[in-house]
């Protein structure tokens, strides 16, 4: 692998080496943008063709400890997964396993409760309105989870998730929860994480500006929308950077 090889181009690694890397680099960084969550939250990655086959975060573990060695690979099909000696924790096996089992083209899910996030999902009107290039990047991209019923300890909870991005939506903006990203690789769903937060701040600054939006038109948002999706190689770029600093600044993450 050179530095600038997509993130998940060696997923079928025996060892899934350059998967088990990339995702505690993401951990390690969303530890560093106080986008974690004492030690809930997950984020998976399929390492298998059907997806059915992911690796996750152990249970109880700080994003700021976790290296590509401590996270669990698991088997969507493999029931016994929930009674194992090293369980996940419950939702993130519900959610995750049901996920990649269902949307095999989602080889990334992240699940996080960041601030920004969080809070435009507390909202009666959780709409991420078009109102700076950040905020258009998500127009039409964001599927709606309205109906909060309590933590996800059921398979049908997954499926329900499952159910609302099969159309290809990117994000899930989960009602009086948090937030969903699912995607093709590790960089991409941490860049689409990375930006939703970022737009979800700027929407709130302006709300409490207690000023009237300034809210593009849906043709410009739309066009905007499609202009991010020619800047893939951004996120691409965005994640290496990452890499390469904590290379030097905290290198046990590839543990
Ligand atoms: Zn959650």
């Amino acid at each position: 692998m050179t530095a600038n090889s997509p993130s998940t181009a060696a997923v079928f690694e025996a060892d899934h080496g350059t998967a088990r890397a990339d995702l505690a680099a993401a951990f390690r960084w969303f530890a560093r943008l106080n986008m974690h969550e004492s030690v809930a939250n997950h984020l998976s990655a399929a390492v298998s063709a059907d997806g059915a086959k992911f690796l996750i975060n152990p249970r109880g573990r700080h994003f700021a400890r976790m290296s590509a060695g401590d996270l669990l690979l698991l088997d969507a099909n493999d029931p016994s997964t929930p009674t194992r000696e090293d369980a996940p924790d419950p939702t993130a096996w519900h959610l995750h396993a049901r996920l990649h089992a269902r949307l095999p083209l989602a080889r990334c899910v992240m699940h996080l409760h960041p601030k920004y996030a969080t809070a435009l999902a507390c909202l009666e009107d959780p709409t991420m309105y078009p109102i700076d290039m950040n905020t258009m990047r998500f127009f039409g991209r964001v599927a709606l989870d309205s109906r909060f019923s309590g933590m996800a300890l059921s398979d049908s909870e997954g499926d329900r998730m499952a159910d609302l991005m099969a159309d290809g939506k990117s994000v899930l903006l989960m009602a009086n929860h948090g937030v969903l990203v699912v995607g093709a690789t590790i960089a991409a769903v941490f860049d689409e994480l990375y930006y939703f937060e970022r737009a979800a701040e700027t929407l709130l600054t302006c709300y409490a500006a207690g000023k009237p939006l300034r809210i593009v038109s849906g043709e410009t948002a739309a066009l905007v929308e499609r202009q991010w999706r020619g800047y893939g190689q951004l996120a691409i770029d965005h994640f290496d950077n990452i890499k390469a600093i904590l290379d030097v600044e905290e290198p046990d993450y590839r543990r």
